[in-house]
């Protein structure tokens, strides 16, 4: 694990370093890059406001396959072959073409920091930028490439930044309650909130309970308390964030953005960690391709730029469906949800859904920007 070089509060040192790549972030955007720079030879600085693995950022729900691509199975709590949905009117379960599972933040946070080594870590806070120039709450911080994988503020973003509600975000909150259960649930239910959903994800002696709400404006603590209070589990450890659900520019004034501040979370699902961990990988490489010398800085920036636009087709369709679902009436949902229930169906497309970001492009050894279109993939031999 990296040198913790200061203290918390006022006992921090002051900071003044140059460094060929900057990562501000550390958790799996910033750290996914991190790990595609290991053995590079670059002096990496990686900063976040918080120790790593310090503050779970999410219900820590995932492809199983992906904690496999990336050797972090120490981290997985548990694993479901199913997806129950709830809706007032009928409760489905699709049985599924590949598994999700629960991790376990910290452990994961910690395997894939010791995968990036050797890098320098420090805790502070960013607070801007003027070039290529950060500015933390210890000093100011100097690199030719920067990434910026701070989540859904896009802190290092050109320009005034757009905060909710304004901005193209959802809202989630969630309680982590002691508690067993084995299966991962899902409801879709006006009750608990108008547009979004709420869910249950069991993770080895705690539960995640959680309502999402696609409309930034509709506040979820209560819908929460009530949903946890409806499966008799205590409203404790709240944790919430904004979460956005529109692709952004993944570069900017010459700036990297991965995961969250690149609006890289999926539409509809909130699904937001294989897509961090998938662009930080192939945002990484890119870093990679240019402290090596095989491109220049701007090649690097324009490669990743078009790779993660290359995506820009399947963002908006679930924006779309994102869009539609509230609109549907509950009993036309149910039905839909009960006629889609045909093995074919749901392993074609949950099979399309993994493939937005597939766990081989972990070991894909090309480079990011011809990766889509080139492969077909059968998702059941990674999911076997
Ligand atoms: C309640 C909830 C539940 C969710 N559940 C799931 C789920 O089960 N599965 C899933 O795939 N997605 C889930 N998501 C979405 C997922 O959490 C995000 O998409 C994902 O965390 C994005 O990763 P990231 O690395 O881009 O950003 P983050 O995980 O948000 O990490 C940003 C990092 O930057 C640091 N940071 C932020 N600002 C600063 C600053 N100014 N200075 C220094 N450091 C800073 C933070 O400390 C953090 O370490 C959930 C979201 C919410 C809100």
């Amino acid at each position: 694990m990296p040198t913790r070089a200061t203290l918390r509060g006022g006992h921090r040192t002051p900071l003044d370093r140059d460094c060929d790549v900057l990562i501000c972030g550390a958790s799996f955007a910033g750290l996914a890059v991190a790990r595609e720079l290991a053995g590079s030879g670059a002096r990496v600085l990686v900063v976040d406001r918080y120790e790593i693995g310090d503050r779970q950022t999410s219900a820590c729900g995932i492809p199983t396959c992906w904690l496999e691509a990336l050797s972090l199975e120490d981290s997985l709590q548990q694993t479901f072959g199913e997806l129950v949905i709830h809706t007032p009117h009928a409760t489905v379960r699709y049985a599924l073409p590949w598994t999700f599972a629960t991790f376990d933040y910290r452990t994961l946070c910690g395997v894939l920091a010791d995968q990036a080594q050797p890098f320098e870590f420090q805790i502070a806070k960013v607070d801007g930028r003027s070039a290529d120039r950060v500015h933390t709450d210890r000093g100011d911080l100097r690199a030719p490439l920067i990434v910026d994988a701070l989540g859904w503020r896009r802190v290092l973003g050109g320009g005034a930044n757009v905060q909710p509600p304004e901005a193209l975000l959802s809202r989630g909150l969630e309680v982590h309650p002691f508690g067993w259960g084995d299966e991962m649930e899902i409801w879709i239910d006006r009750s608990y909130v108008p547009a979004g959903y709420g869910w249950s994800f069991p993770a080895d002696g705690e539960l995640r309970i959680g309502v999402g709400s696609f409309d930034p404006r509709f506040h979820v603590k209560d819908p929460t308390v009530r949903l946890a209070c409806d499966l008799e589990a205590n409203s404790v450890r709240y944790q919430g964030n904004w979460i956005p659900h529109a692709l952004r520019d993944a570069t900017e004034d010459g700036i990297f953005f991965a995961g969250d501040s690149a609006g890289h979370c999926l539409p509809l699902t909130a699904e937001g960690i294989r897509t961090a961990l998938y662009f930080g990988i192939a945002c990484g490489r890119e870093l990679r391709a240019a402290v090596e010398g095989r491109r220049s800085r701007e090649q690097a920036l324009e490669r990743y730029h078009a790779f993660s636009a290359g995506h820009a087709l399947h963002f908006r369709w679930l924006l779309r469906v994102q869009r539609l679902i509230p609109r549907v009436p509950p009993r036309v949902l149910a039905q839909a949800l009960r006629a889609i229930d045909h093995k074919r169906f749901i392993d074609w497309a949950f099979g399309h859904y993994l493939e937005i970001a597939h766990p081989s492009f972990v070991t894909d050894p090309d480079t990011a920007a011809d990766h889509r279109g080139r492969r077909a993939l059968d998702t059941r031999t990674v999911a076997a």
